[in-house]
């Protein structure tokens, strides 16, 4: 009855639908983008207390339930459906997004959200429990990682509450958490691909040295490249006998970050970080 591939769980206990919905503080006056509402639990409880209701399933038959639901009752012109992969579409304007999120598209849906523009306020997102952790994750944590600084570099991630599988029909076979995304406004002014190509090279090792991470061959190949191309669009003479290496070694030589290690590392240290590089011409993208 339930289609795996599109993760359908759906969320059976009412405390937890409320729980939810009561964690994103919903005004009157709110616009609610509500990703893949199934047959519609959480729905009904967002619709009790926002102005509108914009649901984007991709399953027509759960689509068709969900009309049916709120068909004839109070709620009706304040639901509108979105049929479709909610991946492929632009999102609508909207205030506060809740999802019980199928879990195969949790990393893209979080980066769809937190470049979403206009900010919205906050996201009520439920995620397995493994990835949830990921996002929240500080230094020192086990999880810490990549996604971790991504997410945590636009936006405050908290931990709402832990979500058994047996709240879920069926039951999923992971352990569940719900998390809340609060978009930092204004966001940080950096260029995301730079930020990203060095986050992906300290976390290349995560609990090896930074300049152990950026002795790899195919990592100093990929900034000489990037070296020449910068000096030779800015008109700047790359002197003979020049090695990338070196020039990579002083820059974290000078902040003293050789032997740091990114597990180790909050989002500041790897702003003060991609700063320098910037300053000494060495970019990641
Ligand atoms: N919200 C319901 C609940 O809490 O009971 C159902 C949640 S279920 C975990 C995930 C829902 O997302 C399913 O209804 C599924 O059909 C839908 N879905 C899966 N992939 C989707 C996508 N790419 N775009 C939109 N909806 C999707």
């Amino acid at each position: 009855m339930f289609n795996k591939e599109l993760g359908q769980h759906i969320l059976i206990n009412p405390l937890v639908s409320q729980g939810i919905v009561d964690k994103a503080n919903l005004k009157q006056t709110d616009i609610v983008l509500e990703v893949g509402p199934g047959t519609g639990n959480l729905t009904v409880k967002i619709l009790e207390q926002a102005k509108k209701v914009v649901a984007c399933e991709a399953d027509a038959r759960l689509a068709a339930e969900l009309t049916k639901r709120v068909q004839g009752g109070p709620f009706q012109h304040k639901l509108e459906i979105l049929h479709g992969d909610v991946m492929k579409r632009d999102l609508p304007y909207f205030d506060v997004c809740i999802s019980n999120t199928p879990y195969q598209i949790s990393s893209p849906l979080t980066f769809k959200l937190i470049f979403h523009r206009p900010l919205f306020r906050c996201a009520v997102l439920m995620f397995q429990r493994e990835f949830a952790l990921r996002l929240i994750a500080r230094p020192g944590d086990s999880l810490y990682g990549r996604l971790s600084v991504n997410c945590q570099l636009y936006s405050k991630v908290t931990h709402v509450m832990k979500v058994g599988k047996n709240n879920f029909k069926p039951p999923p076979n992971v352990e569940s958490s719900v998390v809340k995304i609060e978009p930092l406004n204004p966001p940080p002014p950096v260029d995301f691909e730079e930020w990203d190509g060095l986050v992906r090279i300290a976390f290349s090792r995560k609990h090896k040295t930074l300049a152990a991470n950026f002795k790899n061959t195919a990592i100093l190949q990929m900034l000489d490249e990037n070296y020449r191309t910068f000096c030779a669009s800015n008109g700047l003479m790359v002197e003979d006998g020049f090695q990338i290496k070196d020039k990579i070694l002083s820059v974290l030589d000078q902040l003293g970050y050789s032997d740091t290690r990114a597990s180790k590392m909050d989002i500041h240290d790897f702003l003060k970080l991609l700063s320098a590089f910037h300053d000494a011409n060495i970019h990641f993208c």
